[in-house]
């Protein structure tokens, strides 16, 4: 359609219904604002790496020169790959400060060399090598991986490729919340699953030798976490295996 006539059809159909001219006039608005500042992905990647570059690693010599030389994080981090959740973000983390795994729905597979050597090497890298000293899973709420898992069909029968076959390693938390929460409406369910799920995760890490290893020479720590957006929270507990004192939060 030419742009006459789209102007005209406009002008039409304004002129026979009078009461939309307000949804009209703030569309309009909106549309003359997309042409005039088109999204342009090129563009926000150099603009977000000059904002960077000029407010931050420029004014942080110090910083910058001493991570040229390597790095030596305190914190291994599994979040959720959420555009929401950025545990750099939430937690004010400083460059070097966290060694961060991302996947859907922040889960940690259990010590398997095949199918999930890609979070074993990341692991192995941040407890032998880095020598971090707390791992830390950070659930959220909303979290679409969770709700995934919980929608999983009784017959345990998937329709995607990978994200139900992965989200499936915190089975035991879904069961868990299905028989204790049977009676809670799914949302609630959902939330509480965000949180046994962290639980699960937590004990898959001692399927790992050196990260039992860490805890029973005490130079790690595990701590499980939840964040909520939507209230604004961070809760962070403890979970006591038996293999590590107990620490106060
Ligand atoms: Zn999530």
């Amino acid at each position: 359609m030419a742009y006459e006539e789209a102007i005209e059809g406009l002008n039409k159909l304004l002129s026979e219904k009078k009461e939309l001219e307000s949804v009209a006039a703030s569309k309009i608005e909106q549309i003359t604002a997309e042409l005039q500042h088109p999204f342009n992905p090129l563009e926000k990647v150099r603009a977000g790496f000059t904002h960077f570059k000029t407010q931050k690693y420029e004014k942080n010599p110090d910083l910058y020169g001493e991570l040229a030389k390597g790095q030596s994080p305190k914190f291994m981090v599994f979040a959720c790959s959420d555009s929401r959740v950025c545990p750099s973000h939430v937690l004010d983390f400083q460059p070097g400060e966290a060694f961060v795994v991302r996947n859907i729905a922040n889960m940690v597979p259990p010590y398997d060399l095949i199918r999930y050597s890609g979070v074993g090497a990341a692991i192995e890298y941040a407890v032998l090598h880095l020598k971090v000293e707390t791992i830390v899973v950070i659930g959220h709420s909303c979290c679409g991986g969770i709700k995934g898992l919980m929608s999983i069909p009784d017959d345990g029968s998937t329709s995607t490729a990978f994200i139900e076959d992965w989200v499936k390693i915190c089975s035991p938390a879904k069961t868990k919340v299905k028989s204790e929460a049977a009676d809670a409406g799914f949302a609630d369910q959902c939330v509480t699953c965000e949180k046994e799920a962290v639980n699960v995760s937590l004990g898959n890490l001692l399927t790992y030798p050196f990260v039992r290893d860490g805890l029973a020479k005490k130079t790690l720590s595990l701590k499980g976490a939840h964040y909520d957006f939507v209230k604004g929270t961070f809760d962070l507990w403890n979970l006591d295996f038996g293999i590590s004192p107990s620490l106060s939060t």
